[in-house]
């Protein structure tokens, strides 16, 4: 293996095939980590151009009809490629975004390329689209995993099954993964060696976008716009940053006590960004590390604890469960206990039309929908109780199931991420233990608006979401 800036557990070949020798640059195929900076793919491409003294170029393939993407997902993408492209061309590296699906693009490309670069996906679609490209192409193709702290199968080699279990084995490995990402410098940028994109003729069979000005891009598009795009926030490792500054400054201390209070803004808002790789996530951990004191310990061990041992939770789980994203990935003793209550009267149940428009007998349920909807980010802890009552007023747990994966994905700006197939098979039973049993839920875990009230300000969260 090359001398890398970059750890070898995160460096896997994805074929047999060899380095080509007389290539005109290192393709990155960038998709899992749209940023330029502290992206662990992109130096590995970076340390290979130089290597075979060539330029790397970087390509994002924008498919339009990515499975339930709409205007609001391809808006904030859209908005990281750009900041990313800008940063890139900062230190001389090409970047092209291209209209197509990323494979097509990447296999006309890698025919040029010394070697392909990419970053890591977990979700199906992913793995597909890298294992496809790997196949099929003659030169090399390297997958960086530059979106978790501890590389996936280095934590376990098998689905975990809770926290507890899995909580140790990242606290193991945490420690040598955080430090900073040296910055390899480009020994041929763009304009020493001459390469322009408008000089591959294999880029002329594509159309390009300019991703400079990621409205006009969008509204080129063919996309669902249903969904509108959001813009309390912007996409793009530079937006990030400045939320980030705020959250460290303001919030993180108190996290701990008050993330779950649904009427403050306590989250640090980070999961749309770390969706679309648009910052990376160790760096997360060391920001906030820095911020420990004693004052802060709670806050800061509780974002740890939420960023990384339940987030790489749910990359275990979409990696090592082929069923992720169905009703078929709850543990059994949920699915035996839901079908036994299958039939238990449930009343009022709710089509799927009212539940999306927010309209149940629970003003503190239409809230959080309406957050959702109007927002694109429904508060964390809402997002638990949003699901059970789904579960309640749903006429089957599987039909509750797919309402659930449904309007997450739809809504949620960070929606169609690891997080959500396991937030939502959390609210299954997943993850989680058995209960008292009652109606409906059998022994899986039930919220009720009452204990909203006891816990939470709900009229002040109620009051808010009503302003939007
Ligand atoms: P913070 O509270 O600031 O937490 C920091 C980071 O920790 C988050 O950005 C996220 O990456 C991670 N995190 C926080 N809570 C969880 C959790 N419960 N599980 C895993 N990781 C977590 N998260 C998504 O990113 N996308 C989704 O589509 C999604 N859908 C969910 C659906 C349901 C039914 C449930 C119960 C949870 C879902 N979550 C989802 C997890 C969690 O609610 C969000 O990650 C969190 O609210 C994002 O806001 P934040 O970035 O301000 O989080």
């Amino acid at each position: 293996m090359e001398r890398s800036v970059v750890e070898k557990e995160r460096i896997s070949k994805l074929n047999a095939a060899p380095v080509r020798e007389r290539g005109k640059y290192v393709l990155y195929w960038m998709q899992a980590s749209v940023r330029a900076l502290r992206n662990p793919a992109l130096e590995y491409a970076v340390e290979r151009a130089n290597d075979a003294d060539v330029p790397v170029l970087v390509v994002f393939g924008l498919f339009e009809k990515y499975p339930e993407a709409s205007e609001r997902h391809f808006a904030f993408l859209l908005e990281c490629i750009s900041d990313a492209g800008k940063q890139l061309e900062e230190r001389g590296i090409e970047f092209v975004l291209v209209h197509q699906v990323p494979t097509t693009v990447v296999k006309a490309l890698a025919a040029d390329a010394v070697s392909v670069v990419t970053d890591r996906g977990y979700l199906r679609l992913l793995r597909e689209w890298r294992s496809q490209v790997a196949t099929e192409i003659d030169c090399r193709m390297v997958q960086i995993e530059g979106d978790v702290v501890v590389p996936v199968q280095l934590v376990s080699d098998k689905e975990e099954t809770a926290a507890r279990t899995i909580r140790p084995k990242i606290h193991k490995y945490m420690p040598k993964f955080l430090h900073p990402l040296e910055r390899v410098t480009p020994k041929n940028t763009t304009g020493k060696a001459g390469m322009l994109a408008s000089t591959l003729a294999t880029l002329k069979e594509f159309e390009l976008l300019d991703w400079r000005d990621p409205l006009a891009v969008l509204a080129k598009l063919d996309v669902d716009r249903s969904v509108p795009r959001v813009t309390w926030i912007t996409g793009g490792a530079t937006h990030a940053e400045a939320m980030l500054a705020d959250f460290l400054k303001h919030k993180l201390k108190d996290f701990a006590a008050n993330r779950n209070e649904p009427a403050q803004d306590f989250g640090s808002n980070m999961s749309p960004y770390l969706h679309y790789g648009g910052i990376s996530v160790v760096h997360l951990v060391m920001e906030a590390l820095k911020h420990k004191t004693s004052a802060s310990k709670e806050g800061v061990d509780s974002f740890i604890e939420e960023l990384v041992v339940r987030r790489e939770l749910s990359m275990n789980l979409v990696f090592y469960n082929p069923h992720y994203d169905a009703y078929a990935c709850i543990p059994n003793y949920a699915r035996i206990t839901l079908d036994e209550h299958r039939h238990d009267e449930r009343e009022p149940t709710y089509t799927l039309q009212e539940l999306e428009a927010g309209v149940t007998y629970d003003e503190c349920w239409n809230a959080c929908q309406r957050e959702m909807v109007v927002r694109g980010k429904m508060h964390g802890y809402m997002r638990m109780y949003w699901a059970k009552k789904i579960i309640e007023w749903t006429s089957s747990p599987e039909e509750a199931y797919e309402r659930c994966l449904l309007l997450n994905n739809r809504w949620e700006l960070d929606g169609r991420d690891p997080n959500g197939y396991a937030g939502v098979a959390w609210s299954f039973g997943k993850h989680d233990q058995g209960w008292a049993e009652r109606a409906i839920f059998g022994k899986v875990r039930y919220m009720n608006k009452q204990g909203l009230h006891r816990k939470f300000k709900m009229e002040l969260y109620v009051n808010k979401i009503d302003k939007l």
